[in-house]
């Protein structure tokens, strides 16, 4: 019996219009005569959608966003496993059921573990990290302190709330200034893409920077900067991990900022990165340990910083990373030996294992 295979896609966040392409790719890359695939939007405006099976591969991205709309608007119980009993009220419609959930989402509503909720509380198995690990894998300055707990090394940071700052402006400035070396850089602590952080140079740079990323997130945080290669590595697995080989990120202007991640195609990268074996696998045993401390499932891509003496300090996870097929994350496993589906089959084999084991 065929699975029936739920995407997930769309979204409120910024990252809508990259989801839907990477909908479209995993529509290519599925094997149809593993699965049943169900389209499962979201607009940006927030209006859930169940579409009709897909016959195969989506060819554009219109006729995947637009497909069907059969499926009630934010009628959760249309996903529900078919053995479930709100089933029935469904069969009228000619609504199917779904057995696994594919979340192709990134950023706050799809990557920080409320979606990830949502899916435990329907029952259904899904691909990727748990609420925990999504929740806190979404916060700069939680996913940093569980970090130092596990010993990794990263750079020194300062963070504060709106309301700290508002009342403690002068003092915190002196802490600021005091604990760490120019320049800085400051950073909204919930969002992803580069979106709200900014390198500042002097206190005035940094006065500014602090004011936008508090238009995005009433927690920030300041980073001391740091000259040093951008490495990435992709890791897959449950409770035995596995990391890629390493890619790195080249930016060709001051940071890898929203518009060289996105728009200005300034950046180059190398995959596979020139590394030692000494430094992979410091970065894999950097990796892995990250995975854990978060409690991480199914996919991460972790990021590093690492200096000329190749010492390895740690930046991020990412809980979902870019999933396209020129994304970081599985061009490194492609890199590596595995293929785009082959990868997404392993990932879902990985749901469905980690759905097993909590039963
Ligand atoms: P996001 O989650 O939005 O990707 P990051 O913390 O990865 O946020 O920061 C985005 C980019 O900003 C990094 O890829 C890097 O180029 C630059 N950057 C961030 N923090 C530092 C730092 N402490 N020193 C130097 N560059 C940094
Ligand atoms: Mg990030
Ligand atoms: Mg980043």
């Amino acid at each position: 019996m065929k699975l029936k295979l739920g995407l997930l896609y769309g979204g409120k966040s910024a990252e809508h219009e990259v989801s839907l392409l990477t909908a479209r790719a995993v529509s290519q890359a599925i094997d149809f005569d593993k699965y049943e695939v169900y389209p499962v939007f979201i607009s940006k405006e927030g209006e859930w959608r169940k579409g009709q099976k897909l016959l195969g591969p989506v060819e554009t991205v219109e006729t995947l966003q637009f497909g069907d709309d059969t499926g009630k608007a934010n009628d959760i119980t249309s996903f529900l496993p078919a053995e479930n009993s709100a089933q029935e009220l469904d069969a009228s419609t000619g609504n199917e059921g779904l057995d696994v959930i594919f979340p192709l989402l990134h950023g706050p509503n799809g990557e920080d573990g409320t979606v990830q909720g949502l899916l435990e509380v329907l029952n259904l198995p899904y691909v990727g990290n748990g609420v925990l690990a999504s929740a806190a894998g979404m916060d700069k300055v939680v996913m940093k302190q569980l970090f130092a707990q596990a010993g990794l090394k990263q750079v020194p940071f300062v963070h504060f709330i709106r309301k700290e700052w508002k009342n403690n402006q002068a003092l915190l400035l002196e802490k600021i200034e005091s604990s760490l070396k120019w320049p800085l850089f400051v950073k909204p602590a919930n969002l992803g893409s580069s979106v709200g952080i900014t390198k500042a140079n002097n206190r005035e740079e940094l006065i500014k920077a602090i004011d936008l990323a508090f238009k995005y997130d009433r927690k920030i945080l300041v980073e001391q900067g740091i000259v040093a290669r951008e490495i990435e590595m992709s890791v897959l697995g449950n409770d035995t991990p596995r990391c890629s080989v390493a890619g790195e990120v080249l930016p060709t202007k001051d940071f890898y900022d929203y518009s060289a991640k996105y728009i200005d195609g300034t950046t180059n990268y190398a995959i596979p990165a020139k590394v030692s074996d000494r430094l992979q696998k410091s970065l894999e045993d950097a990796a892995i340990r990250a995975f854990k401390v978060l409690d991480c499932s199914g996919l991460v891509r972790a990021d590093f910083f690492v200096t000329d003496t190749e010492e390895v300090l740690i930046n991020e996870v990412n809980t979902m990373p870019g999933f396209t097929p020129i994304s970081m994350y599985p061009k490194l496993w492609m890199a590596s030996g595995l293929s785009y589906s082959d990868l997404i089959e392993e990932l879902i084999s990985l749901a469905i294992e980690r759905y097993e084991e909590k039963q």
